[in-house]
């Protein structure tokens, strides 16, 4: 298998690039937040809890999401050549988690594509997106606690990547085109 996360702050653009690496790679995508979004379009009890986290623009606690990941990979893997995980993982608790998890079944990560977008940037066009997104936590304040949280709990996860040999740094700002030509040239190095 070849698995990659895609890593970067909210807005940065993670799903975007994750659709067209998903055409170009054949990769099986594990979106952690459509999973959410999904539970809580369907009303389910998970869904239930996750909305309460995420219209506050909070984490899902770790113990959950890792079980939530989990099962999608069990479910998911028999019929997948490589994964992308988009929003997974977000602390390092569940980086340890999911590299234990793909370690037992005989996998790893082979690089984390962070796509690095300034502050100013994300926030414009998360106000943008929420104009037609329809997500309630496209929103200035939830916006900017999203911010606060990515700066203080899933940005260390830069540099626990970046120790270990496998962050590809990618400039996130341009066209979507232009950024996805920067992705296939790092992971074709
Ligand atoms: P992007 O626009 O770059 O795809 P995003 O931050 O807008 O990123 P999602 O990744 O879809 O959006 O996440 C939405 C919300 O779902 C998060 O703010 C968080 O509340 C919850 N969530 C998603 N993934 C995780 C995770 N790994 N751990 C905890 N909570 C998560
Ligand atoms: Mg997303």
């Amino acid at each position: 298998m070849f698995n990659l996360v895609i890593f970067g702050g909210p807005g940065s653009g993670k799903g975007t690039q994750s659709e067209k690496l998903i055409d170009r790679y054949g990769l099986t995508h594990i979106s952690t937040g459509e999973v959410l979004r999904g539970e809580i379009a369907a009303g389910t009890e998970l869904g239930k809890i996750a909305d309460s986290y995420i219209s506050k623009g909070n984490l899902i606690p770790d113990d959950l999401m890792v079980s939530i990941l989990a099962a999608k990979v069990d479910r998911l893997m028999p019929s997948s050549k490589g994964f992308i995980f988009d929003g997974f993982p977000r602390t390092i608790p569940q980086a340890d988690a999911l590299s234990e998890m793909l370690e037992k079944r005989g996998e790893k990560i082979h690089s984390v594509i962070g796509l690095e977008v300034p502050d100013d940037v994300l926030t414009a066009r998360l106000i943008e997106r929420g104009k037609v997104s329809g997500r309630d936590d496209d929103n200035a304040d939830t916006i900017r606690k999203r911010l606060d949280v990515y700066h203080n709990t899933t940005s260390p996860l830069r540099e626990y990547y970046i120790r270990d040999g496998r962050y590809r740094s990618i400039h996130g700002i341009g066209s979507i085109d232009e950024i996805f030509t920067r992705i296939v040239e790092k992971i074709e190095q």
